[in-house]
């Protein structure tokens, strides 16, 4: 089976953060089972140096738990640095994942979890390249590796291109690579001009918001994500159109920042890189 996770062509860290994704019926966790850590696993493998399709393939059912266990745990602490980073009003998208030193240990263990090491590739005729080389366990590797792959984001100025998606209903990151770029996908786009039209014209008719404009939104100051199912064949939440109206998109709403969470803000250059370890003073 396919993931059912969105794969937006983000660097690795961010495609992890995004195995929690959203549509107009509520918020789903692309690895809530073995089934489902195996399709992403899958589908990330060819963009890693340390598992092939054919590794992920071949692990038993009691691996893929550990490691989808592995997996989630990361994403969480990751999506919590990216809430940190990009300061996410989305409290549809914001986890519970604890406070921010807790997020930056479980990203540190990870990282240090299975052992990887670069090596040179380099051959007559061709331009030398970087590859990366694990013992252990291929897939375990792996998400060590993305781990790795995340403290360099959150650790160099590439944290500040990070966004959080304010599309309609929409909980993922990506990061802004180009400056005119706003949203996730294109289909968040079209979704924030349908919900900007709409408010436009139901302020100018007065008329009241549709029934389900706040069916799968969470309320005020909840922080936590409660997936609903895998959302195995659902599309990806880009395809999609007409959702109902984000809360950003509502002038009566005003998003506030979760403060149930008490995180302490991050200074900008704050954090650093130390021997593959970040540092938050
Ligand atoms: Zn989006």
């Amino acid at each position: 089976m396919d993931t059912s996770a969105p794969l937006l062509g983000e660097p690795l860290p961010v495609e992890l953060m995004n195995t929690v994704w959203a549509d107009r019926d509520g918020v789903y966790d692309a690895l809530i089972d073995a089934a489902g850590t195996r399709a992403w696993l899958q589908a990330v493998a060819p963009r890693t140096d340390l598992m092939t399709p054919d590794d992920v393939a071949a692990l038993p059912s009691s691996a893929l738990e550990q490691l989808g266990g592995r997996l989630t745990d990361l994403r969480d602490a990751l999506r919590r640095l990216a809430a940190e980073a990009t300061e996410d009003t989305r409290t549809a998208a914001t986890t519970g994942a604890g406070d921010l030193q807790g997020a930056v240990a479980q990203l540190n263990r990870t990282a240090g979890d299975t052992p990887h090491w670069s090596a040179l590739s380099w051959t007559s005729g061709r331009q030398p390249s970087r590859h990366l080389r694990a013992e252990g366990e291929a897939a375990a590797a792996a998400i060590s590796a993305i781990a790795d792959e995340a403290i360099t984001l959150f650790s160099q100025d590439t944290r500040h291109q990070l966004r959080a998606c304010l599309g309609p209903g929409c909980v993922l990151y990506f990061l802004k690579n180009h400056p005119r770029r706003e949203w996730c996908s294109a289909g968040c786009g079209n979704r924030a001009r349908s919900a900007r039209h709409y408010q436009r014209h139901r302020r100018a008719t007065a008329e009241p918001p549709p029934d389900e404009y706040t069916a799968h939104h969470q309320p005020p100051g909840q922080t936590s994500i409660t997936p609903t199912t895998q959302g195995t064949g659902r599309p990806h939440p880009a395809s999609e159109h007409g959702r109902p109206p984000h809360p950003a998109d509502d002038p009566r709403s005003t998003p506030s920042r979760p403060t149930a969470l008490g995180w302490a803000p991050l200074p900008p250059g704050a954090a650093r890189r130390e021997r593959s370890v970040l540092v938050v003073p």
